[in-house]
């Protein structure tokens, strides 16, 4: 009995009871944001040196957006929010304005949002009329029993919140429609990875320790039959846990579905200290009951820089074993904010309270 009991009061410990609120792994007044526009055949040769300027003026313009509310003590929330609906509205990105067009030469729109604290989470697919699909993913998550909402319904309940909509011609941009041209005219491959890159995402630990992370995208170009990619699933191109990252991704959507990114760099992260904590509670002091007089917190633990890189990059390598590229951004609770791709480039910026503030396009940076 006495050892049934020990092992619920060590479990209670390492384990939060359904339905309750993660508390943060970490509270010490520090933050740290990535975003990203997407990953792909983004090398010198193929951007002039105009376009080049202006997805880094983009990037940056996001990231200072989300950089200053969590500066300023606001939510994680509130911040990948702000970072992403500035991407959705720059036409340079593959999401809300600048979506790429699907077969029938529509724009689909995908979201999703997720809050580290509870696990919450909410997100859209194939949406076609609201203006920012990331205030939509994010109005499913608060207002909405569900988590997901597709096509015509999602379109209803987002007039139903009064979110801001917007007419195809919103959406559209010739350099878009050119490439799904070409595609039917079978100039460029279904899988060229030309195509592919401008989904747009954020992740974001606040001052309270609180992660989360949010991607939002027009899927890929000449997409058919309502496919679906990563981008609003759950665990698949976003996840967020107080206990272990936040995650969002870009790339080959099928792929990282199969793999469930997101998920499984967070779960490595988070299945790393159990072990740790139950051998180190082991000389902690127990009281006349035999309790422990205290618990040993995963935050006790370091976490070092290259180890959060290589659990990332491990993951990667995973999707790289499907020959498919892309890439993903991720924060944790230690202040980290990485990358980690497979593709020459990814449009990506990071900023931290310990003073980091920068965007970059190519591999090489
Ligand atoms: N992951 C997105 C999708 O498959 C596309 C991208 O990230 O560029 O829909």
């Amino acid at each position: 009995m006495r050892l049934l009991l020990m092992f619920a009061g060590l479990a209670a410990l390492l384990w939060t009871p359904a339905g309750k609120a993660e508390e943060p792994l970490a509270a010490g007044g520090e933050w740290s944001i990535a975003i990203h526009g997407g990953a792909g055949t983004i090398s010198r040769d193929r951007i002039t040196p105009e376009k080049d300027a202006e997805i880094r003026a983009a990037l940056q313009k996001a990231l200072d957006a989300g950089a200053k509310i969590l500066k300023d003590g606001g939510s994680s929330m509130d911040a990948i929010t702000a970072a992403i609906t500035i991407l959705e509205d720059d036409p340079n990105f593959n999401a809300g304005r600048g979506a790429v067009y699907t077969w029938d030469e529509t724009n689909e729109l995908d979201a999703s949002i997720m809050d580290g604290r509870d696990r919450n989470a909410g997100a859209v697919a194939g949406v076609t009329a609201t203006k920012n699909p990331i205030l939509l993913a994010r109005a499913v998550m608060e207002k909405n029993p569900h988590v997901m909402l597709a096509g015509e319904g999602a379109d209803v309940f987002s007039k139903e919140q009064g979110l801001e909509q917007a007419g195809p011609e919103w959406f559209a941009t010739e350099y878009r429609l050119n490439q799904i041209k070409a595609r039917k005219a079978k100039t460029v491959s279904a899988a060229s990875a030309d195509y592919k890159y401008g989904t747009v995402g954020a992740v974001a630990m606040d001052k309270h320790g609180n992660m989360a992370a949010g991607t939002s995208t027009g899927g890929m170009t000449g997409k058919r039959w309502g496919r679906v990619g990563d981008s609003p699933v759950i665990g698949a191109g976003t996840y967020a846990d107080n206990r272990s990252c936040a995650v969002s991704a870009t790339g080959w959507g099928e792929y990282f579905i199969r793999v469930g990114v997101a998920q499984e760099i967070c779960t490595r992260i988070r299945l790393r200290f159990p072990e740790l904590i139950r051998e180190a509670q082991k000389s902690v002091p127990r009281d006349a009951d035999g309790n422990y007089t205290f618990a040993i917190h995963a935050s006790e633990f370091p976490f070092p820089h290259e180890e959060a890189q290589k659990i990332a990059d491990d993951v990667m390598a995973e999707v790289g074993r499907f020959d498919a590229t892309g890439g993903i951004i991720l924060t944790t609770p230690w202040g980290h904010s990485i990358y980690s791709f497979n593709s020459k480039g990814m449009y990506r910026g990071r900023a931290d309270s310990g003073g980091v503030n920068e965007v970059a396009i190519f591999g090489d940076e």
